[in-house]
């Protein structure tokens, strides 16, 4: 396999999103490796708190742009993470969101192929949809409600593949497209609204734990750290190696063993508070990972309860308790 931080290092990359939750992790290892970092984000969900510590590094540069604007930038690598990823946010200007995926990605394979950068998608488990196949497998099409208020992320997902595949195919470009399971970790935005965050926060100051619907849908929580290492794997892969290639953690569970694992974490007292459960809400999830395994020799190591004592740790920190 080659890998090509061999041939050239430090190399010049460009991390759209990252001042984001992921994206600032990622701008941290990839620093730590020695590269050139450029951070370019609009803010709409990052902040400046996520990556203050590496404004004052000689290696580090930060670029408030918005992606849905053409740049001109001369890099070696792009990981395209610029997009708001918890329903929540997604759905405030979900036009917004559909030109992030699209006009977004287009900008970035336009310089991509201006520069012969290799870059990287970051795609999502949201392109699968409400499954019909379990666990999703990278083959499976999907089962996506093309009108729906999940629809925005789902399909602008989509079409930000059909787009890397479409550059791959004409212009030769070298693309990876990553699809990532729900991901979690310091520096979750607390008011995004994903379920990690929300319950953790609730058990901190003792609210009601809010389980949406009754709490029997599942999902696959991978924890931050494993997944910027499958991220930078997949980057460095084979040439020939596109993808798309799940990463997730596999274990799966129910939002109530989500509850009931926080609630073991946290302590204190809150109850469980039953609400309406969002429309089209996907009722399972979980990766095959097999293709990540045998491609990349990735598969995560973080298990749950250790991910969720570094999470409640940080968000100790942030609401206090
Ligand atoms: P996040 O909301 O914390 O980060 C997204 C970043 O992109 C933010 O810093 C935001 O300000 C920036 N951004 C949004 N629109 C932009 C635009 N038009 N121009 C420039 N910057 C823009 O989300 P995250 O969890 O870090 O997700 C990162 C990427 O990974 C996203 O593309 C998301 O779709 C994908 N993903 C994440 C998960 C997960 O569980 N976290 C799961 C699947 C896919
Ligand atoms: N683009 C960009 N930076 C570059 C090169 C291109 O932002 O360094 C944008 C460009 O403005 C266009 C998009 O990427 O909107 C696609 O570019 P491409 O050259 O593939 O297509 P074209 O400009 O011919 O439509
Ligand atoms: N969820 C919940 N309570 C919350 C937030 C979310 O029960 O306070 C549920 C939500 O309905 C979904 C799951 O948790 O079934 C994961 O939601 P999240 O928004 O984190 O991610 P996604 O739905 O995009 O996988």
């Amino acid at each position: 396999m080659r890998n090509i931080e061999i041939t050239k290092t430090p190399l010049k990359v460009l991390v759209t999103g990252g001042a984001g939750f992921v994206g600032s992790h990622l701008c941290d290892r990839l620093l730590e490796k020695g590269h050139h970092v450029i951070c370019l984000d609009n803010f709409f969900t990052g902040s400046r708190d996520n990556i203050v510590h590496n404004l004052g590094k000689s290696n580090f540069e930060l670029i408030r742009h918005d992606i849905t604007e053409p740049i001109l930038l001369e890099v070696d690598q792009i990981y395209n993470l610029a997009c708001p990823a918890s329903p929540v946010h997604y759905q405030y200007n979900p036009i917004k969101t559909v030109k992030t995926n699209v006009m977004g990605t287009l900008n970035m394979l336009g310089l991509a192929k201006r520069v012969q950068a290799r870059i990287l998608q970051a795609s999502t488990s949201e392109v699968y949809g409400d499954p019909e196949v379990h666990p999703q497998v990278e083959s499976y099409w999907g089962h996506v409600n093309p009108i729906g208020i999940r629809s925005c992320y789902d399909e602008g997902k989509r079409v930000a593949e059909t787009l890397m595949f479409d550059y791959h195919r004409s212009h030769n470009l070298e693309i990876k497209v990553m699809r990532i399971f729900n991901t979690y970790g310091p520096r979750m935005n607390p008011q995004d609204g994903r379920v990690v965050s929300n319950f953790i926060v609730q058990a901190l100051k003792g609210d009601p734990i809010t389980i949406y619907g009754d709490g029997s849908q599942t999902r696959s929580f991978c924890y931050v750290d494993d997944l910027v290492e499958g991220m930078i794997r997949l980057m460095g892969s084979d040439p020939e190696f596109t993808g798309p290639v799940n990463i997730g953690n596999p274990v799966e569970n129910t939002m109530l063993e989500l509850s009931d694992a926080i609630l073991e974490q946290v302590g204190g007292n809150s109850r469980r508070e039953h609400l309406p459960l969002p429309k089209d809400d996907p009722k399972r999830r979980q990766p095959d990972i097999s293709m990540a395994k045998s491609r990349l020799g990735w598969e995560p190591k973080v298990s749950l309860a250790e991910g969720l004592e570094q999470t409640v740790d940080y968000f100790r920190g942030v609401v206090g308790s």
